[in-house]
């Protein structure tokens, strides 16, 4: 197995765990952290796709099969991570139910579910953008996770 097999198989292994956290969480603060996840993975997955496009343009490598791979793996996490925006905006203008945790539609005045008097809605929530999702920063950058 080479190099990029193992990067390969490791971005795959981290779009299924990202996948079944987005899948399960509600709470925004949940959400939060899951587009967090998610854009990091794309930040490695983009520079690992920018290694292979390296080492086959300078070095001649066919790396056609983790090419490939690694630009599926790019869309699915895109997928993933504009699917848990939506959920962030559709939660963010809503009332949640301190008593069971539901999210109300912002105008309701008692909670859908258990019929609890509702707070004031969350609205201080930073809106995350897809367009932040490549950050090309030192920290995340370690030539030993590729060769
Ligand atoms: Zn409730």
């Amino acid at each position: 197995m080479s190099i990029f097999d193992d990067a390969v198989f490791n971005a795959r292994t981290a779009v299924d765990n990202v996948s079944k956290k987005a899948g399960k969480v509600i709470d925004i603060s949940k959400l939060r952290i899951a587009a967090a996840d998610l854009k990091s993975e794309l930040s490695q997955k983009y520079m690992i796709l920018g290694r292979i496009c390296y080492e086959e343009e300078v070095n001649g490598k066919d790396l056609k099969k983790s090419h490939d791979e690694i630009v599926e793996i790019i869309g699915e996490l895109k997928s993933h991570l504009q699917s848990v925006n939506e959920l962030i905006e559709a939660a963010k203008d809503n009332i949640k139910c301190e008593n069971c945790g539901t999210y109300n539609p912002k105008n309701a005045l008692f909670c859908n579910k258990c019929g609890e008097k509702l707070a004031l809605p969350v609205s201080d929530i930073d809106s995350l953008s897809p367009d932040d999702v490549i950050d090309f920063t030192e920290d995340n950058f370690d030539d030993d996770d590729l060769l």
